[in-house]
């Protein structure tokens, strides 16, 4: 039996303008899989994660998320556009967690949390709370439901985030630099839910510089420099004898 990854891309390429930012990224990612995503600061990283979402359009190649095409439909030998409702709804099985936790800052943890399930897949209120309540207890955040984000700490903040993306049920989770803007101490209790997540069996995309991280939690690690994947495989290979003299000298400086 084959199974259908969970994200297939092959010779995808985005430019902005006369910027090439992906020049023919090709990687395929398989159902359970926690694929860590390194590389210098430009080398398209986020845009990958805003194409695997569709919040960017890539220009050219194929991007498959679950076996259906990104942002299109197949019927017969022809891809059709897909309406804008149909990518939302696309989009709403596919959790994304950035680097400032984006919270709404008028809303309480637990109102956060309900929101979308809610809003988006119309759940009722009782058992979105009843929910968001699981969720806040599996990021440790039990007694923190009434809080506003301005009241939490950046990990703590981050950590009712990722309880917000997985309100929604995804079937994948990106995070672009999760733990990148906060504090040192606050590092560990993020990755952390992260690591139980990944535990749990869930697919995830991470960019991160958190090469403890990649090499303990992640089955696979791929290196995208000026666009493309430049080298790939299981991290505790990649991460210590790396090949190319580009991913020495990028490793020399983050860790
Ligand atoms: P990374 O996440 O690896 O640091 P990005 O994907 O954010 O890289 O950006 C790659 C390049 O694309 C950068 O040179 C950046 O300036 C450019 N870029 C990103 N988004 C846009 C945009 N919306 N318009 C124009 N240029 C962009
Ligand atoms: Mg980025």
């Amino acid at each position: 039996m084959t199974t259908t990854p969970m994200v297939e891309a092959k010779d995808v390429t985005k430019s902005y303008g006369a910027i090439d930012v992906l020049r023919g990224v090709t990687l395929t990612i398989q159902r359970g899989e926690v694929a860590c995503l390194i590389g210098p600061s430009g080398s398209g990283k986020s845009t990958f994660l805003r194409c695997i979402n569709h919040l960017e359009k890539h220009d050219t190649g194929e991007l498959s998320v679950d076996g259906s095409f990104v942002g299109y439909e197949r019927r017969g030998n022809k891809l059709y556009e897909r309406t804008d409702k149909e990518i939302c709804a696309e989009r709403s099985e596919i959790g994304m967690v950035f680097q400032r936790f984006n919270l709404f800052s008028h809303l309480t943890a637990l109102e956060n949390i309900t929101l979308g399930p809610i809003k988006v897949k119309g759940i009722s209120t009782s058992d979105a709370i009843e929910q968001a309540h699981l969720l806040l207890d599996r990021v440790g955040l039990h007694d923190r439901d009434h809080n506003y984000p301005s009241q939490l700490s950046g990990g703590q903040q981050q950590r009712v985030a990722i309880a917000r993306a997985l309100a929604m049920e995804p079937k994948l989770m990106l995070f672009d630099e999760p733990t990148s803007a906060l504090d040192p101490e606050l590092v560990g209790e993020v990755l952390d839910v992260m690591k139980d997540l990944a535990q749990s069996g869930m697919t995830m995309i991470v960019v991160t510089h958190e090469m403890g991280f990649a090499r303990e939690v992640g089955d696979s690690v791929y290196f995208l420099d000026e666009g493309v994947v430049a080298e790939s495989g299981d991290p505790n290979e990649v991460l210590v004898r790396p090949q190319s003299p580009r991913l020495v000298n990028f490793l020399s400086k983050v860790l």
